[in-house]
C-alpha cells in the first residue's frame, strides 16, 4: 500500500536549512517539519549577497512582512553588480537587475551604462526614493527591481524565530549517525548524539558543504567544476564605510581573483575569492588589506566547486552547500537554494511510488547548476583587466562549455537581446540580458545590430532618466526617510498592483 509523507526531517540550521522549513510549512501545512541542527558546528556566516528571486520569495512566497524585515534584519538594497572588470585601466561596468537597451547608450552616448534608472542609480549611488525640493517623496520601490544585502547573523537569527513561530519543531542536537535504507537509495534512520534513533518520510540534507548524507551517507558523486572555475578560497573581513552604503555589489578583479563587496548598514563586508594555485593565504591578505584601508581581523574560507549527481536520492534531498555550490560571483548560493526549495515544493512525493519525478527533477536542477558554472567561467574567460599568471590562464583554459554556442551567436549577431531569439529557455538562471551585460560589458567584440531607438528617442529617454536619478536619495537618507515617510512608502513593494516583486 502506498505511504503518505507527512514527516519532514531537515538536518541543518543554516540558510538552506530554515528556508527550505519555512517554505514547507507554508506551502504544504499538512506535514510535520522537524529542524535539526547541531549546537557544535557553525553555519558558514557568509552568503549576504542576493537576487531579485530572494524579494520575490520572502515576500510573495513566504508572505513576510517588508517591514518586519526592515527592522529585523536591516538589509541594504542591491540594484545590481558593479564589475571592475572588463578591458585594462579603471572603467567599469553595471550589471543592474533593471534591463534596458544595453546597445543604445554605447552607440549614442558612449557609456554602456545609461541603460535603465537601476544601472543609473548604481553610477549614482541612489536609492530609488525621490525627493522634491519641498522634500515631498516619491518611492519606485515597486518599479525597479533590487535583491538584498543581507547580513547573515542577522539573517539566519530572523529565519529562525519565523520557523518557531511557524510551528517548527527544532532540535539542538548532532546528528551521530545517518544510517542508509537497505536498498542504499535513501536514509532508514538517523542517530541524534543523546542516542535517539529518529525517523521522517523524506529527510533534506542542509549540512553545507559536508554533505553528510547526499555525499557521505549515500555516496553520490560530485560533479567538480575545478576546469572552469580555479578558485578555491576566500578571504572575508570587514571594512569601514564612513556612514555611506552603497546600494550594489561590487566585484574588483584581483592578481588572482577577485573581491567582492556587499555593504550591511555598519560597513563593507569584503571578500577575496582566490586560487590557492596562484597565490598564497597570506599574500592574498595582504593584497587585500593594501587595497582596503581600515580592514579588521580576516578569516580565511576553503571550498570546492561543484554539485552533487543528484539532488534527490530516495527519500533525501539535498538543499544548499550540501548539493552544488560555486563562488558567489553572481551572488548564485541563495538564489540556487530557491529554485532548489521550489522544486521540492512542487514536486513533493506523496507516496513512497513517486519515483519516476526524482529524476525530471535532478536533471532540471542539475543543468541549473552548469548553467551557472558556463555563466561565471564567461566572467573569467574574457576579463582582461590585468596580466597575471592567474588571469592569463583563465582567458587561455577557462572551460565555458555550454555557453560557446551563446558566445558564439553574440560575436555574429549582437546584442543577444535585439533579436528576440527564442533559442533560450526563460526558466535559465540566466539569460540573454545576463550575457549582453556581461558580453558587451568586457567589449568582447562581435558584429552589432542597429540600435533599437533613434537618437532622438534616446535622448528623451536618457535625459528622463538622469532627472529623476537626480533627484534620487542616498540609500542612507533614504532609509532615515522611510522610516518618517507613511508605511505605504516601503509597503508599496508588496501591495503595489504593478509591483515586480510577485512570485512568478
Ligand atoms: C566564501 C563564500 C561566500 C558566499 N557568498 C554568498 C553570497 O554572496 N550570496 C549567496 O547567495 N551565497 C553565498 N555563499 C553561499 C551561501 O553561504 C550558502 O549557500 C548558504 O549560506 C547556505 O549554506 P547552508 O545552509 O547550505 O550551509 P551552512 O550554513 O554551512 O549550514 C550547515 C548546517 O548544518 C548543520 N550540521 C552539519 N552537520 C550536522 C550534523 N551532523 N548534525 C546536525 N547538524 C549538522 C550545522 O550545524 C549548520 O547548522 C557564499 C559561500 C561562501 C563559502
Amino acid at each position: 500500500m502506498a505511504t503518505e509523507f507527512r514527516t519532514v526531517g531537515i538536518v541543518g540550521g543554516g540558510t538552506a536549512g530554515y528556508l527550505t522549513a519555512l517554505a514547507l510549512r507554508k506551502k504544504l501545512p499538512h506535514l510535520r517539519v522537524t529542524l535539526i541542527e547541531s549546537p557544535d558546528i557553525p553555519i558558514i556566516g557568509v552568503g549576504e549577497g542576493t537576487t531579485p528571486i530572494m524579494v520575490k520569495f520572502l515576500h510573495a512566497y513566504l508572505e513576510r512582512d517588508v517591514h518586519e524585515l526592515f527592522r529585523a534584519v536591516r538589509p541594504t538594497w542591491k540594484f545590481g553588480v558593479k564589475f571592475e572588470w572588463g578591458p585594462p585601466g579603471d572603467s567599469f561596468f553595471n550589471y543592474a537587475f533593471h534591463p534596458g537597451p544595453v546597445l543604445d547608450s554605447v552607440y549614442y552616448g558612449g557609456d554602456f551604462n545609461e541603460y535603465s534608472l537601476g544601472s543609473l542609480l548604481i553610477s549614482e549611488e541612489r536609492a530609488p526614493i525621490l525627493a522634491d525640493e519641498g522634500g515631498r517623496l516619491t518611492s519606485l520601490v515597486d518599479r525597479i527591481p533590487f535583491a538584498y544585502h543581507l547580513d547573515n547573523g542577522r539573517f539566519v537569527t530572523y529565519l529562525r524565530e519565523q520557523a518557531e513561530r511557524d510551528g517548527v519543531e527544532r532540535l539542538e542536537r548532532s546528528v551521530t549517525a545517518f544510517v542508509p535504507a537497505e536498498n542504499g537509495e535513501g536514509l532508514d534512520h538517523l542517530v541524534t548524539d543523546d542516542g535517539e534513533e529518529r525517523r521522517f518520510d523524506l529527510y533534506v540534507d542542509c549540512t553545507g558543504f559536508r554533505s553528510a548524507i547526499m555525499g557521505e551517507a549515500l555516496g553520490s558523486p560530485f560533479h567538480d567544476y575545478g576546469d572552469s572555475l580555479f578558485c578555491d578560497r576566500a578571504i572575508v573581513a570587514n571594512v569601514p564605510h564612513g556612514g555611506h552604503v552603497k546600494p550594489f555589489t561590487t566585484a574588483e578583479t584581483m592578481a588572482a581573483g577577485w573581491c567582492w563587496n556587499t555593504p550591511s548598514v555598519e560597513d563593507d563586508h569584503r571578500g577575496y575569492v582566490f586560487s590557492s594555485r596562484f597565490l598564497d593565504d597570506e599574500a592574498a591578505a595582504a593584497e587585500m588589506r593594501a587595497r582596503n584601508p581600515g580592514m579588521g581581523e580576516h578569516r580565511v574560507i576553503r571550498f570546492r566547486t561543484g554539485r552533487r549527481e543528484h539532488f534527490w536520492k530516495g527519500n533525501v534531498v539535498a538543499v544548499g552547500n550540501s548539493y552544488g555550490f560555486v563562488e558567489p560571483l553572481e551572488s548564485t548560493g541563495l538564489h540556487m537554494i530557491i529554485l532548489e526549495i521550489n522544486q521540492l515544493v512542487l514536486n513533493f512525493p506523496r507516496s513512497r511510488r513517486d519515483v519516476a519525478i526524482r529524476g525530471i527533477v535532478n536533471r532540471t536542477l542539475n543543468a541549473h547548476w552548469d548553467d551557472v558554472r558556463w555563466f561565471l567561467a564567461v566572467h573569467y574567460r574574457f576579463n582582461r583587466r590585468l596580466d597575471t599568471p592567474f588571469w592569463e590562464t583563465c582567458r587561455n583554459e577557462a572551460d565555458i562549455g555550454g555557453a560557446e554556442e551563446r558566445v558564439a551567436l553574440f560575436r555574429e549577431r549582437a546584442p543577444l537581446t535585439y533579436r528576440q531569439s527564442q533559442f533560450f529557455k526563460p526558466e535559465e538562471v540566466f539569460g540573454d540580458f545576463a550575457y549582453d551585460v556581461l558580453l558587451l560589458g568586457q567589449r568582447v567584440p562581435g558584429r552589432y545590430l542597429e540600435a533599437s531607438q533613434s537618437r532622438v528617442e534616446w535622448g528623451k529617454r536618457t535625459e528622463g532618466l538622469r532627472r529623476l536619478a537626480a533627484r534620487a536619495l542616498t540609500q542612507e537618507r533614504a532609509f532615515e526617510a522611510l522610516a518618517q515617510a507613511p508605511p505605504q512608502a516601503l509597503g508599496a513593494l508588496v501591495s503595489s498592483p504593478n509591483t515586480w516583486a510577485v512570485w512568478p
